[in-house]
């Protein structure tokens, strides 16, 4: 009685009061905070980062074109006016005409190879460059002497000729120094042409692995942990109430959720605790009714023995009297082993694991029940194969699993119906069966997915709690066994307990 109080104003307690934060939702919320809206900034600040980055590069590709562009033009003109140099070189051999402008454009030449030496100077190297100006030196004064000559009317034809073969020379080299620049020039400039034309192609490739990474990024920060709390969800739904653990490493918007999911699971755990007890103690007070009928019986013999004793004390031989004692002891024994097992099954005890011998609990818990069967007029036939191995276990939860399939089984059948309990070797060796057959109204097929569900019931308000076959399966699984049933509405429904005589789980004792 005080622990249902307990209980009770503990749960009234509960309901009223917001529970305060306990250790496991602390910890939950101090690890470091990265959120969503966090991830999203930084990968914002990532794109930005990248397009200005596109785009910077566009402009300093775009203007080294330009740059080239005007380069290459330049080199072309350069070729161009050395090579016209040459025409009006040979004119003059030929023709004895435009030595003039020939010594003309090589000054030209000469004007832009030093406007943009600076230029010439990042593509060709520095002896290179010394080796292009000299020869248009060298050149132009090779010209400017043949004026000379011209001037005071050539005598020296031999001289002539040499400078002719210089000319040819140094010509020939300038022509071959310009060309080769213009030419790689052009080179360069196609190079960089192409990078611009590539860029759109690298661009789309960025942003493509940019879209993978950010559906993995989204899937992984987003759909992962929505997959986790609806496993969370399905599994809290079948009766696990275990708390959800962590579901991202650093603290952000799931953690909420996750901690008012696990606060939760707590006052579940602790309504559940209060349910479980509500059910024992309504399955105690049905068996009360039956253990008062069974009372009476060695109570009444008591008295008629104690009374015959009184009255005929003299008249009794001693035979008689030792009789008499012994019809006493044995009456207040059985009334006390009638007591005895109805405590054990109220007692709350930590879990037991011990070896035990299926067939005498099974008898023992058929016992409690039988004088409930009398009352409901229903008929329990029991067969028990001898000789069957031990098994281990916790005898009061096992004891507790077949009241709870025999109870159910008695609010199912009605007024001369039938229940046979029946305890046999499995199909499978090495374990134990137990069946609890009625001929009740059976289960129907739409609430068989559910009737293992805490909580799940069809009896009226103060008649079922929906936590017998939930603790039941929840006690078989523990024993390392499984709960079978078979049923037909409106004819039968056989529950089959399974258990193992041997190989126990090691986690037994944590129950
Ligand atoms: P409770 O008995 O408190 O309702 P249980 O978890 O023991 O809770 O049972 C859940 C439901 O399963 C019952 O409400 C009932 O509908 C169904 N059930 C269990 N055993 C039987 C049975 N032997 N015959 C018919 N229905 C049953």
């Amino acid at each position: 009685m005080t622990n249902s109080l307990e209980f009770k104003s503990s749960f009234i307690n509960n309901s009223e009061k917001k529970p305060a934060l306990d250790t496991e939702g602390r910890n939950l919320l101090a690890r470091p905070r990265f959120s969503l809206r966090l991830h999203i900034l930084l990968l914002f600040i990532l794109f930005s980062f990248l397009s200005m980055a596109i785009i910077i590069g566009s402009v300093i590709v775009i203007n080294c074109i330009q740059k080239k562009i005007s380069f290459v033009q330049t080199t072309e003109r350069y070729l161009f006016y050395i090579e016209q140099a040459r025409r009006w070189e040979k004119n003059y051999f030929l023709y004895d005409t435009n030595l003039e402008d020939a010594i003309q454009i090589t000054g030209n030449a000469k004007t832009l190879l030093s406007q943009n030496l600076k230029k010439l100077m990042t593509v060709l190297s520095a002896e290179e460059t010394a080796n292009m100006i000299e020869n248009l030196e060298k050149y132009r004064s090779l010209l400017q002497e043949l004026t000379v000559l011209k001037k005071n009317g050539i005598v020296n034809a031999g001289k002539k000729h040499k400078i002719e073969t210089s000319l040819r020379k140094h010509g020939a080299e300038m022509v071959k120094v310009a060309a080769a620049l213009v030419y790689k020039e052009q080179n360069s400039m196609n190079a960089m042409l192409r990078l611009i034309q590539r860029i759109p192609i690298y661009c789309f490739a960025v942003v493509l692995l940019l879209t993978i990474f950010l559906v993995h990024f989204l899937s992984k920060r987003l759909i992962k942990p929505f997959n986790l709390l609806i496993e969370s969800t399905q599994r809290i739904a079948k009766g696990d109430f275990s708390l959800v653990p962590p579901i991202c490493r650093y603290r952000g918007e799931f953690t909420a959720v996750e901690v008012a999911i696990n606060q939760m699971l707590k006052e579940l755990k602790s309504h559940e605790l209060t349910m479980v007890e509500s059910h024992k103690l309504r399955a105690v007070g049905t068996l009360t009714a039956g253990v008062a009928h069974e009372l009476n019986n060695p109570l009444n013999n008591i008295m008629l023995t104690a009374h015959a004793m009184l009255e005929d004390h003299n008249g009794l031989s001693e035979d008689e009297l030792l009789e008499m004692i012994n019809d006493l002891i044995n009456e207040a024994d059985r009334s006390r082993s009638i007591v005895r097992n109805l405590l054990d099954f109220a007692r709350e005890s930590e879990s037991v694991s011990e070896p035990l011998d299926l067939g005498m609990l099974v008898s023992e818990t058929i016992k409690l029940t039988l004088n409930q069967a009398k009352v409901s007029g229903v008929k329990i036939e029991t067969q028990i194969q001898p000789d069957l191995p031990r098994i281990r276990g916790d005898k009061q939860q096992l004891k507790q699993v077949f009241l709870n399939l025999i109870l159910n089984a008695l609010d199912a059948v009605e007024k001369g119906g039938n229940i046979k309990i029946n305890l046999k070797k499995a199909d499978s060796p090495g374990f134990l069966a137990v069946q609890v057959e009625d001929n009740g109204c059976g289960i129907p097929s739409h609430i068989l997915p559910n009737i293992f569900d805490p909580f799940f019931t069809t009896k009226g308000s103060g008649k079922g709690t929906g936590l017998g076959l939930s603790v039941s399966h929840g006690i078989i699984t523990m024993h390392g066994g499984q709960i079978n049933l078979e049923t037909e509405e409106g004819k039968y429904t056989r529950f089959t307990v399974i258990l193992p005589s041997r190989n126990i789980p090691a986690d037994f004792n944590k129950t």
